[in-house]
């Protein structure tokens, strides 16, 4: 049985897919999204030989080798321009999801995909902004905890796709609290925009103790009497009223 945060990955993923797991690990994913019937194929990508060998042995164990083939190379290099239609990238911080994707990118691997479900760890605003900067739209956003883990999954059309809402009206500034409050595009980078519209107990967690670890911060910096010291407190009180006025 796949953990939430992989079923829930899993169901981003649009029925008859060709599907690329990128640092697939055990191949849980492409294993569950073929034996479901959601990918008829699917390639599972690694770049260390441990979880390469454990990808072989995933997919040879559940009797896959004819719809899953794995590769190993490093993020989307294991991939024919046209190859797939959907790519999942998961378990790794925002930063290195966003520099694959890049470089994919810049290799032409991402012509012809029409939907990327990622699961950052952290670093999830580097993510939305790479997303932002190369023409792709968040279609939805959800988060969860598992075994005291929190987990969000970003799922992206390209821009001229059908889309829900345009980047521009997903990042454009809204008011909220019947305009008192407003969202500025980086804190929606942060927060993540359908997030924010349908905030449930997770992203409220998330975002409790944001504020207190910034209000943590702010107390080691008050017995400092420096100027930057004293810059950087406002700063961080701001950012800490900007998040409470959201949530
Ligand atoms: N995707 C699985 C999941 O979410 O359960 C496995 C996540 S595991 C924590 C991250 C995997 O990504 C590791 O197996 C690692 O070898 C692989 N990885 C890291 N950088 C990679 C890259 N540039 N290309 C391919 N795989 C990569």
């Amino acid at each position: 049985k796949l953990s939430d945060r992989l079923q829930l990955l899993l169901e981003q993923v649009p029925q008859g897919s060709r599907l690329a797991d990128i640092g697939s690990d055990h191949a849980l994913l492409p294993v569950a999204a073929v034996q479901s019937g959601i990918a008829p194929a699917a390639i599972a990508g690694e770049v260390n030989p441990g979880p390469y060998d454990a990808a072989l042995r995933g997919v040879a164990e559940a009797g896959l080798g004819g719809q899953i083939t794995v590769r190993r190379g490093d993020g989307l290099e294991v991939l024919e321009p046209g190859e797939a239609d959907c790519i999942t990238i998961a378990g790794m911080g925002g930063s290195l999801i966003a520099a694959i994707l890049e470089r994919g990118r810049k290799l032409g691997k991402l012509a012809g995909v029409k939907t990327l479900a990622l699961q950052p760890n952290v670093g999830e605003d580097i993510l939305r902004r790479w997303l932002l900067d190369n023409g792709w739209v968040l279609v939805s956003e959800h988060i969860l905890e598992e075994d005291g883990k929190r987990y969000e999954i970003l799922t992206a059309v390209p821009e001229d796709a059908e889309a829900k809402r345009t980047n521009e009206q997903l990042y454009s500034e809204y008011a909220l609290a019947g305009g008192k409050v407003v969202c500025d595009q980086a804190l929606l980078l942060q927060m993540g925009p359908w997030l924010l519209q349908a905030p449930n107990e997770v992203f409220a967690a998330k975002w409790q103790g944001e504020i207190a670890k910034l209000e943590g911060i702010l107390s080691s910096l008050s017995r400092s009497e420096l100027e930057a010291a004293e810059e950087k407190r406002s700063k961080i009180r701001l950012q800490i009223k900007r998040i409470t006025e959201v949530l």
